[in-house]
């Protein structure tokens, strides 16, 4: 197991590493702030906790690089976020998409990212295995101390119940180690493990996908600006459509990743990813080559935990970002932006609520987290959740995406921004204007819910 840490002053120097028994001399085991999981919501909210000042120590039971189960495509959204960051997005590695191509019923239509002002006119592609190592690098060269191959194993507590920093086991021998800090924030993914020995359940009601890619090498795709979709895939078992869609996306180095993704369907049940997504390359023209002798991995699936799938996203110190808390969007399967965002959002309200003597006015400033993100998706996402449920898992994307609507131009690009959460306030144009309009509709959880949900729980 490593220590990493920034080579101070200044912040911004290559890090260091050190050997943890030293740090334990050292009392470093304690911090500020714990965030467990260094995938892009802990490296976000590391790196924008460590800007404000705060001591953070990051815990990752992996080495990096690594590589993480993802399609690998950002949306202008997530340019934004990773440029926030700091990140040098001009550097080698990166690809550049100039929009979505959706592909249903032998027709196809571009969709250019909108080129409005509010967010970058362009997205972006990188392999999870680059693009993870490069945003823990940022969050080590701002000040966050990361320490690789720890994994927390579980919460500790006070008496009260509350989180007061976690237990966990150090490198290829399992050293037991704990770590202490009055706030603790949980980024490490799917499996959720902080947040289930906390008591957060998942809810059960709301939408949970399973997805799976491959890397294959194609000459003939991997410059392709735009990110291709799929929404006419049909399931090998029951030859239905498949309640999801697939992708092709351009990684710039030789390589595409394709995948697709899928709810469990309402009408027949779980999807056999491997047979479907066999069925539909052979639907692909032959010089792509995306044949069995250009795979370039094995094709490896992951669970998507979308439409804030638990909740409430702060209990007794402990704060849910990510995929911890379920916060892939139920209309595109995109978690990458969601998690950086949050943390984000997570850093800002821990910064602000550690300026507070511990007690109840800090109790109430970690609180403000989970109403902020409720504030920035909560609507939109219970519009998701319930598209989610009556048409993606019931009939897949073809009826969104079908002819009719392909023949549309204006409805595409509505579309487009419903999917891609492409919209902001203030609106940009007529179309922002209209889908701002139709997420507003949607009734907000009330205060007095999300608090009897929380008492639930
Ligand atoms: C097949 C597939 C395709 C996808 N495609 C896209 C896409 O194209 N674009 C997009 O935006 N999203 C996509 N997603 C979703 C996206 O991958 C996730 O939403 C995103 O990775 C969430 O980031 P995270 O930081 O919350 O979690 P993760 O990326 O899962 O990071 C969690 C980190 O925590 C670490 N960890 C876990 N447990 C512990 C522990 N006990 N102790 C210490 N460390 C721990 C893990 O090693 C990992 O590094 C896809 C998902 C799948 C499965």
């Amino acid at each position: 197991m490593l220590v990493q840490r920034p080579a101070a002053p200044p912040r911004t120097s290559r890090s260091q590493q050190v050997d943890p028994d030293e740090d334990a001399a050292t009392g470093d085991h304690q911090a500020q702030v714990i965030v467990v999981g260094a995938g892009p919501a802990g490296s976000a909210a590391a790196l924008h906790l460590a800007r404000s000042g705060v001591d953070v120590l990051l815990l990752e039971k992996g080495t990096f690089p690594r590589d993480k189960v993802c399609g690998d495509g950002l949306t202008p959204r997530g340019v934004q976020q990773l440029v926030r960051m700091g990140v040098d997005i001009d550097a080698p590695g990166w690809m550049r998409t100039k929009g979505m191509r959706w592909v249903c019923e032998g027709r196809q239509v571009h969709i250019d990212w909108p080129s409005s002002g509010a967010h970058p006119d362009f997205g972006l592609t990188r392999s999870r295995h680059d693009f993870d190592d490069v945003l823990v690098r940022q969050a080590v060269a701002a000040g966050a101390r990361l320490c690789m191959e720890t994994k927390a194993t579980g919460p500790l507590t006070d008496r009260a119940g509350r989180i007061t920093g976690v237990n966990s086991v150090a490198g290829a021998d399992k050293r037991p180690r704990k770590y202490h800090a009055p706030v603790v924030i949980a980024a490490d993914g799917a499996s959720a493990r902080t947040a289930l020995a906390m008591g957060l359940e998942r809810d059960p009601g709301k939408p949970i996908a399973t997805a799976a890619r491959r890397y294959y090498r194609s000459g003939a795709r991997t410059h392709d600006p735009y990110l291709e979709l799929w929404a006419d895939l049909v399931c090998s078992r029951t030859a239905r459509d498949l309640p999801g869609y697939g992708w092709i996306f351009p990684l710039g180095d030789g390589r595409v990743n394709v995948g697709l993704g899928a709810l469990p369907h309402r009408g027949h049940g779980t999807v056999d990813l491997r047979a479907t997504m066999d069925r539909w390359l052979t639907r692909m023209p032959s010089h792509w080559g995306l044949r069995e002798e250009n795979a370039d991995s094995p094709l490896l699936s992951a669970a998507l935990p979308m439409g804030f799938n638990r909740t409430p996203q702060y209990r007794r110190g402990l704060l849910l970002v990510g995929d911890s808390g379920g916060m892939v969007s139920p209309w595109s399967g995109e978690g990458i932006v969601q998690a950086m965002e949050a943390g984000e959002v997570a850093a800002e309200t821990v910064a602000l609520a550690l300026h507070r003597p511990s007690g109840p006015g800090r109790e109430r400033a970690l609180h403000q987290y989970a109403s902020e993100v409720n504030r920035r998706w909560g609507r939109y996402y219970r519009l998701g959740n319930t598209v989610a449920d009556l048409v993606f898992a019931r009939y897949g994307y073809r009826p969104l995406l079908n002819r009719r609507v392909m023949a549309s131009p204006t409805l595409v690009r509505t579309l487009a921004r419903l999917l891609t959460h492409g919209t902001d306030a203030p609106a940009d144009d007529l179309i922002d204007s209209v889908v701002r309009g139709v997420v507003r509709m949607v009734p907000a959880p009330s205060r007095r819910a999300r608090a009897l949900d929380a008492l639930r729980r």
